[in-house]
């Protein structure tokens, strides 16, 4: 591949895996993510449209980004998320087509998410118990994901379990989750809690991923899967089905081997999750700017991809969700 078609930013990272924000909208409250009272909204003309997501995908696919997953706030939200998941599929330079989500409306999307041609699904799961799932949510909705993960694993999908391990609320279902990857064969993925998006620096809830390991270590054997630029460190389960992975921004940060960028709903890179910096090419879009252009910030927002590592020495600070995010006079000349 010639250095025109990757896109490596200043520190030799190459990327290949872009996140897209569907939507800023969430029909949950989680502790760690949205306060109750929710976060100011996009409105939903300024989201780029199915068109403008796939011409994005497209010419970001020529530069090497050939993994894309779909998130939000709540990707199943957004009303065009079928007609999406058909549009990019389309696309040749997509190889793996993924979503995650928090699966509260699976059950009646799950068919047609796997006709239109999504690959595969993350699905955020936090307890087992349905009332510490209400706390964790604020909803009532346990059943729902429950039923949706039954629907999503009925259509064949391969799905990853979500589960944010917070202190003295969720510490005691670990090996429940264990068992439960070790059963059904699923990957269960265990989140260090980020202080990111709207609940501020809560110390009180973050639990060292290290110790949801040990914990596991005591009662399963695991053998240890190859990472590549993945952020979780990943292990079989030996003797049944089944793996279990860790991913810890906090304590274990993987930014070393990051190849992701991300785009908000309406379409402001964001080269890493840990910082501010972003660049705006939502008017390139709507303007149906050169590709050239296009290019050209998008290169731009690669360019200056933060090293990241700072995050572990300085807990994040800003605690802004990205609607609430301003653009600096360098995103506007780029974007405007
Ligand atoms: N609404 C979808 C969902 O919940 O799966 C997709 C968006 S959500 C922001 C993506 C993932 O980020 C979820 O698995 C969620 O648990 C995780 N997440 C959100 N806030 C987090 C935080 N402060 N710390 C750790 N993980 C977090
Ligand atoms: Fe919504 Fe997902 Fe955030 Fe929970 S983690 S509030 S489901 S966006």
């Amino acid at each position: 591949m010639s250095e025109k078609q990757t896109l490596v930013d200043a520190f030799g990272r190459r990327v290949t895996n872009l996140r897209i924000s569907l939507t800023d909208r969430c029909n949950f409250r989680c502790v760690y993510c949205m306060p109750p009272e929710g976060v100011p909204l996009l409105a939903k003309s300024r989201y780029l449209s199915v068109d403008e997501i796939t011409r994005f995908v497209s010419v970001i696919g020529r530069l090497g980004v050939t993994r894309v997953r779909l998130t939000g706030g709540e990707p199943l939200l957004r009303k065009e998320v079928v007609e999406i998941v058909d549009s990019l599929r389309r696309v040749d330079s997509v190889y793996e087509l993924s979503m995650t989500t928090n699966g509260s409306m699976l059950a009646s999307l799950a068919t047609p998410l796997k006709k239109a041609g999504l690959d595969r699904l993350n699905i955020s799961l936090d307890s087992l118990e349905p009332e510490r799932f209400r706390r964790v949510t604020l909803y009532s909705q346990f059943g729902r994901v429950r039923s949706g993960i039954d629907a999503a694993l009925a259509e064949g999908f391969p799905v990853k379990l979500n589960v944010v391990v917070l202190h003295g609320i969720s510490t005691n279902e670990i090996i429940d989750f264990a068992r439960m990857a070790s059963d059904h064969n699923i990957e269960v993925r265990f989140l260090e809690f980020m202080p990111l998006c709207g609940t501020g620096w809560r110390p009180d809830l973050v639990y060292p991923i290290g110790r949801v390991r040990e914990i596991i270590e005591q009662r399963f054997d695991l053998q240890e899967l190859p990472r590549d630029d993945k952020p979780a460190q990943t292990f079989s389960i030996a003797g049944g089905g089944g793996k279990v992975g860790f991913i810890a921004p906090l304590s274990e940060p993987f930014c070393e081997n990051c190849s992701r960028i991300r785009i908000s709903a309406d379409g402001r890179i964001r080269p890493c999750l840990f910082s501010d910096y972003e660049v705006s090419i939502g008017d390139l879009l709507r303007t149906h700017a050169s590709e050239e252009r296009l290019v050209a910030a998008i290169r731009y927002a690669v360019a200056n991809k933060p090293r990241g590592s700072q995050f572990a020495d300085e807990p994040f600070t800003s605690g802004r969700r990205d609607s609430e995010v301003s653009m600096g006079p360098n995103i506007r000349s780029i974007g405007g």
